[in-house]
């Protein structure tokens, strides 16, 4: 009886074991092959630092973090960082504090505007492996502003790289996450989101003086889909929604798949869908063959 209480405290104190656990209990095959996992996190702030964090304590091989802002009293409002971090990049903070819950996981943080010119080169090189393709296993868009999502919705046209969006709006209550996979689903530009349909300048909306709300809850939330939607995605378990809402004032989480748009404004996404189309109609071919 000593030997098993000895080795359940062994257990108890030991991370990954829970993490482990996901596999004895056949929801995860291989859990082991999230060591081998890198994921880009795109913005460090209320959602983005969150799900760094859940990546972290995953125990997930490689996190790229980016963002060019710095660490201000009025961010203590949300999860994450903490009084002593203000004034340090919020890269800088993040990855002090994820080093220290996890220095298993290789950190390289990226302080920069992705949107400049320079800023865009310098994200799709810091993404690109020895061979020239991607060497992210995916791309967490964590960013506030539309500018941001074009730019990583444009490096992941042209790297032909999965990511996923997510969204909190601007009244706190509901948000929502989005996979995206260039040519086989919408990309960012097929179907624009409510404010550029209905041709509201989005810098409009953020009139001086008033202020966005935020609540650390709808955030929290937020991440903790878009991580566990990376989970399903990255370790091949569950399935992962195209288009996954939350709604918190009426507790409804809405799904939907958004395919592709043929009338695209980015032509490289219209190539793409060609490519796809291509690719299927030859493995129906392939498959009918004698
Ligand atoms: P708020 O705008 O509500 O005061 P915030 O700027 O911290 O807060 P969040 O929604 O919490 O916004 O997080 C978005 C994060 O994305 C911010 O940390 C912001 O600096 C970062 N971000 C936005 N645009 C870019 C960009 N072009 N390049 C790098 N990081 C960006």
């Amino acid at each position: 009886a000593k030997v098993q209480k000895m080795s359940a405290e062994v257990v108890d104190s030991n991370p990954y074991s829970r993490l482990m656990a996901l596999q004895r209990m056949g929801i995860v095959k291989d859990y082991e092959r999230i060591r081998n996992k890198t994921v880009a996190v795109v913005g460090v702030g209320g959602v983005g630092s969150v799900a760094a964090e859940m990546l972290t304590r995953c125990g997930v091989g490689r996190l790229l973090i980016y963002d060019y802002d710095k660490v201000e009293l009025a961010n203590m409002n949300r999860l994450f960082f903490r009084p002593e971090h203000c004034g340090m990049t919020k890269t800088d903070a993040a990855r002090k504090t994820l080093q220290e819950i996890n220095p298993d996981v290789e950190v390289e943080s990226y302080t920069m505007n992705i949107t400049t010119l320079k800023g865009f080169e310098a994200f799709k090189s810091s993404l690109l492996g020895p061979d020239g393709n991607s060497r992210v296993d995916l791309i967490l868009s964590c960013v506030d502003n539309y500018e941001a999502r074009i730019t990583i919705n444009q490096v992941c046209l042209e790297l032909k790289q999965n990511w996923m969006e997510s969204g909190v709006s601007e009244d706190a209550v509901s948000g929502h996450i989005q996979t995206l996979i260039p040519g086989v689903t919408a990309c960012f530009q097929c179907v624009p989101p409510l404010v550029v349909a209905s041709g509201i300048d989005e810098r409009t909306l953020k009139r001086e003086g008033v202020c966005a709300a935020s609540l650390p809850t709808t955030m929290g939330i937020v991440a903790g889909l878009l991580v566990q939607a990376a989970l399903k995605y990255m370790l091949d378990f569950g399935s992962v929604s195209g288009y996954l809402g939350y709604n918190s004032l009426k507790d409804h989480f809405p799904t939907m798949e958004i395919k592709p748009s043929e009338a695209c404004v980015n032509s490289l996404c219209c190539q793409l869908q060609r490519e796809e189309e291509a690719r299927r109609n030859s493995a129906v071919a392939a498959a009918a063959a004698p």
